[in-house]
């Protein structure tokens, strides 16, 4: 059964990891696929003909999700090119690990821009659009250190942290025009971003988790789809976590 035929998606940061399996999950389920990424490259080339066939209408475009102009200008295009957004996934993330002792305030201030201030952009353009066709789900990716804290991200925890509370405000305010928002808390997920880890934590974390596997990317996928489809009509302002049971 098709979850999404006919909608249009908006996913960020897709031209690899989890934001691309949510492309390819959501065209399986006939959504027309616009996604971004700070660049148009090989990589969005590829996705775009992946995406299509499916029989799906999909488009790539460079934007950096953290400018404010450039997310206002990205949803004006997709809407031009598409006619509406239906669903938001803003899932462009970057990490800058290191301990507060040696944290600059440069790492602090592009995690904050790129993970926070980007769902605040992308989400304040949509609005509008969702507003006027009453009707819109947005999906913001989130991640278990944003509700219990990781040493050595503590910028990185709370630009997740801060995804929370402002999707449970985004929750609250667009309800009555019948508009949905919720986060996902991914765990550990095997992605590029992840690969940087040591072999040590990488088992170590593997330890922690009761399902005693890292998540796939495909995991996360289910979980967005599961929210931006009509089963999770009565489901807004949650976190859903996908982590194997690591932090419950
Ligand atoms: P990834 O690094 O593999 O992919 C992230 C994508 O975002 C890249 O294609 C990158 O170019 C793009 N991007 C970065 N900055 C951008 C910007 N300013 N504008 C537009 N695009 C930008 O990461 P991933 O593992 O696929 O993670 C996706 C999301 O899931 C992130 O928000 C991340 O924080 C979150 N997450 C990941 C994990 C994990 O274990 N992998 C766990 C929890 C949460």
């Amino acid at each position: 059964m098709n979850l999404l035929d006919g909608k249009v998606a908006l996913i960020t940061g897709a031209n690899r990891g989890i934001g691309k399996n949510i492309a390819l999950k959501y065209a399986a389920h006939g959504a027309n696929i616009a996604f971004s990424d700070i660049a148009y490259n090989e990589d969005s080339k590829k996705l775009e003909e992946e995406l299509k066939a499916f029989g799906v209408s999909a488009k790539g475009y460079a934007s950096d999700a953290s400018s404010f102009p450039d997310a206002e200008k990205l949803v004006t295009d997709v809407v031009n090119d598409f006619g509406k957004i239906d669903i938001l996934v803003n899932n462009a993330g970057i990490t800058r690990d290191n301990l507060l002792l040696r944290m600059t305030e440069a790492d602090w201030d592009l995690v904050m821009k790129v993970n926070l201030k980007s769902v605040f952009n992308l989400t304040k353009a949509v609005q509008r659009f969702m507003i006027k066709q009453r009707s819109g789900t947005i999906i913001n990716m989130s991640s278990v250190v944003g509700i219990e804290g990781n040493g050595g991200q503590s910028n990185y925890s709370a630009s997740k942290a801060g995804i929370i509370g402002f999707s449970k405000s985004i929750a609250m305010e667009l309800g009555s025009r019948n508009i949905r928002c919720n986060a996902i808390a991914p765990g550990f997920i095997e992605t590029e971003m992840t690969a940087k880890l040591t072999e040590e934590i990488r088992n170590e974390w593997i330890e922690d988790i009761p399902l005693k596997r890292p998540g796939t990317t495909d995991d996360v996928a289910n979980a967005a789809l599961f929210l931006a489809s009509d089963l999770s009509g009565y489901i807004t302002g949650q976190v859903l976590s996908v982590c194997g049971g690591m932090h419950t």
